[in-house]
């Protein structure tokens, strides 16, 4: 079968032929309906080296946000219909810890005696024509289309995480929310902010076609430049935003978030740019809190799910035949997309 491997640091993928694979016990073989391309993807083939360690380290089959249908059993396996529809929660814990026992592999007390991190990320990915997957892993997508649904398993579940954890300051009215970076997971998180809180939501990219699209989602647009701090504390009548999602991760990015963000507010950096930022006593608003996140969890993914069959989230999905996989990355690279690229072998 053809698979897009990742097969040395700092180099772009390839397509190759490979052996499919057989499900361990335990485990499925999912036919791929969709795999989604992450930016996650770029930062591993172009930003990280050998100093990430072992579990990212190549060769692997890339895609870590998947979907597809059953189509083996490996040993053990019970309570599964050949040919259903399933989301692949990508991280791999132990699956016995504290945190794994809550469905919250990406916080495994023992990831550091794992092979890898997730599907696709040091274990080999959905971007196949097959791919296995550990059945606990599988959450049922019912008659929903996989392919549309693919994006839900990371561009979904990620903000949702993060959206999930800012609750607090944005429960009741009048709240704000702001999300810099309107790719495959800052438009969703748009749509998910409209969804589960009833806050004021601001949106910022550096593409107007990307802040076009959220404000199709009912998003306020703010464009860059000197004026926008002063823009939005306008907007949000002096006070700041309560709760800020930046799915960027530079300096500037996370700069901007902690001179918009109110007093007691909540600053979530999602993007990996890694992007350095300073902190002291007043250098930000009283009690605001700065964190990062990473993934989500099983049962968030359930949620996620639930969301967009009751038709509240609609991923913006561009498709790409299997041999046009790496034309999704470039086009991811260069900033072509709005939304997401999904790649489905069998279409
Ligand atoms: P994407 O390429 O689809 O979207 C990024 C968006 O940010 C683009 O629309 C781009 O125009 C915009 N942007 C870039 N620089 C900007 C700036 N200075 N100001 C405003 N907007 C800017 O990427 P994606 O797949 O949505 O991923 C977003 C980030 O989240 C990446 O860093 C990715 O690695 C990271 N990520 C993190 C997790 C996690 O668990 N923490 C999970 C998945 C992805
Ligand atoms: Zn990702």
């Amino acid at each position: 079968m053809k698979a897009v491997r990742f097969t040395a640091w700092k180099t772009f993928p390839t397509i190759e032929e490979v052996a499919r694979p057989k499900p361990g016990p335990g485990e499925v073989l999912l036919k791929i309906a969709g795999a989604g391309a992450c930016h996650s993807d770029v930062a591993i083939f172009e930003q990280f080296d050998e100093n990430m360690g072992a579990q990212l380290a190549p060769s692997y089959t890339l895609g870590h946000e998947n979907s597809g249908w059953v189509e083996e059993l490996g040993e053990g396996v019970t309570g599964i219909e050949l040919g259903d529809a399933y989301l692949s929660y990508g991280p791999i814990g132990c699956g016995q810890c504290p945190a794994c026992s809550r469905g919250q592999d990406t916080y495994c007390h023992n990831a550091a005696q794992q092979p890898y991190l997730a599907t696709g990320l040091g274990r080999d990915g959905g971007m196949a024509e097959y791919m296995t997957v550990p059945a606990r892993n599988l959450v049922p997508l019912g008659d929903a289309d996989p392919v549309a649904a693919a994006p839900l398993s990371d561009a979904g579940l990620t903000p949702y995480h993060a959206i999930k954890l800012s609750l607090p300051k944005l429960a009741g009215g009048g709240k704000t929310a702001l999300v810099i970076g309107l790719g495959g997971l800052g438009q969703m998180a748009v749509q998910i902010l409209t969804a589960i809180t009833g806050a004021k939501v601001y949106a910022t990219d550096m593409k107007p076609e990307a802040m076009a699209e959220a404000e199709r989602a009912g998003a306020i647009t703010v464009a860059s430049g000197d004026d926008q701090v002063a823009r939005i504390r306008e907007l949000t009548g002096g006070q700041g935003v309560d709760a800020v999602f930046d799915f960027v991760g530079i300096s500037p990015t996370i700069k901007l978030a902690q001179q918009v963000v109110r007093r007691q507010g909540r600053i979530t950096v999602v993007g990996v740019a890694g992007g350095p930022t300073s902190w002291d006593f007043f250098s930000n608003p009283y009690e605001a809190e700065l964190t990062n996140t990473y993934w989500g969890t099983i049962e968030e993914l359930y949620e996620v799910v639930a969301l967009y069959r009751a038709g509240k989230l609609s991923p913006n999905v561009t498709r790409y035949t299997m041999d046009q996989a790496l034309d999704a990355y470039r086009d991811l690279h260069d900033g072509k997309l709005s939304g997401r690229a999904v790649v489905t072998p069998h279409a």
